[in-house]
């Protein structure tokens, strides 16, 4: 067993400290990683505040980790010490239903295991995420990092990456698209510059006017403040697809009517009901629809990371040292980061 040094959460109003714990041993699948870089998710805060309940404390949050592998188990072939690697929201998955047969182990039937704050299949532990020195995870459930990447600005691409890749191959977003993208945070700034790799003419809905000009440097071809309701009038019946990252409860019904006829708006940012309620009208009277969308599947985060290297994507991030990640969550409340986030690890060995 390999003692940790980790930050975690005691309960919902502790904030994050110093914490550590055991790695387990290396079962014959399993890789041994010594994390370099974690992203901070706002589902990381979430679950530290558990808004969505059912948080198991102590929280070692942290699902965008990337590092180079220090060990593997026996049956591991695709991976050796020295690799560049990345662990994202999953660490196991039942692996034998439909769902994990088709690389969408995100949407196992059993339900996956995710990285932090789910019972491990085996032994039953609690599992915890990268806010921490090492982690020790089943092959399957880690990706190569191409090394042309910049592995600090990549490590986000394990969660806001993938979560706004998958749904818009999913939906076959191309050239010739119209596609909004819902909050200009962590999730929305990589979903502009992948929904504009593949060719879509890509719009920005974002609260704040500071963000305009930077939204445009990041590719979004226009910008629309949410809360003009002029602007917001100007734009009905012009997108294709919505993609919303929006973490907490919103009208979706003024963004419905900004929908084409067909058009669809995919929801990633909200995991609770929606309020208010939808009009149903604007769905039946255009043939509008709502999706829902949950990160990817290990194949596809494969992808993901090979399309970001080929087309030079990474994420816009603030380094963190770690010992300042309570003040990181309050900016990160207020919607005030540039665009992740990003632990440097190296400030959690410095003690
Ligand atoms: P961020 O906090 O980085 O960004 C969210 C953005 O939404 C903000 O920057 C802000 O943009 C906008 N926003 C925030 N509050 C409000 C509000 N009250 N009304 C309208 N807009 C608001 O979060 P992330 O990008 O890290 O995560 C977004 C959500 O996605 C979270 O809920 C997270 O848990 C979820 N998530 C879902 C996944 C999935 O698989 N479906 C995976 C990972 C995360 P602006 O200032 O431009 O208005």
């Amino acid at each position: 067993m390999a003692n940790t040094r980790a930050y975690a959460a005691s309960s919902p109003t502790s904030g994050l400290a110093p914490y550590s714990f055991d790695r387990r041993e290396l079962r014959p699948d399993d890789v041994a990683i010594e994390i370099d870089y974690c992203g901070v998710c706002h589902s990381d805060l979430h679950t530290v505040e558990n808004d969505w309940g059912g948080s198991q404390y102590p929280v070692v949050p942290g699902h965008e980790i990337i590092g180079r592998v220090t060990a593997v188990g026996q049956d591991v072939t695709r991976y050796q010490p020295g690799d560049l690697v990345g662990v994202g929201c999953m660490v196991d998955s039942c692996r034998t239903c439909s769902a994990c047969d088709s690389g969408l182990e995100q949407y196992c039937i059993e339900g996956s295991t995710m990285t932090y704050g789910s019972l491990d299949r085996h032994d039953g532990t609690v599992t915890h995420g990268g806010y921490s020195e090492k982690i020790v995870v089943s092959d399957r459930f880690v990706v190569r990092v191409p090394e042309n990447l910049d592995p600090a600005s990549a490590a986000p691409l394990l969660c806001a990456g993938i979560t706004t890749y998958s749904p818009l191959k999913h939906f076959k977003v191309g050239k010739g698209h119209k596609v909004g993208v819902l909050g200009m945070g962590g999730l929305g700034h990589m979903g502009v510059k992948l929904a504009k790799a593949m060719g879509a003419e890509v719009t920005i809905f974002t609260r704040s006017e500071s963000k305009v000009a930077e939204a445009k440097k990041q590719g979004a071809d226009h910008v629309i403040i949410s809360t003009d309701k002029a602007q917001m009038k100007a734009a009905a019946d012009s997108f294709d697809f919505l993609l919303d990252t929006i973490p907490v409860a919103h009208d979706l019904n003024p963004y419905l009517k900004c929908l084409k006829y067909d058009g669809t708006h995919i929801l990633v940012g909200l995991l609770t009901p929606v309020e208010p309620a939808l009009q149903a009208g604007l769905l039946v009277t255009k043939r509008r629809v709502v999706a829902g969308s949950l990160i990817g599947g290990m194949p596809e985060t494969q992808e993901m990371l090979d399309f970001c290297a080929e087309h030079n994507i990474t994420c816009d991030v603030e380094m963190l040292d770690i010992r300042n990640i309570n003040e990181a969550y309050e900016r990160l409340k207020k919607s005030d980061v540039k665009y992740r986030f990003v632990i440097d690890m190296d400030t959690l060995k410095q003690g």
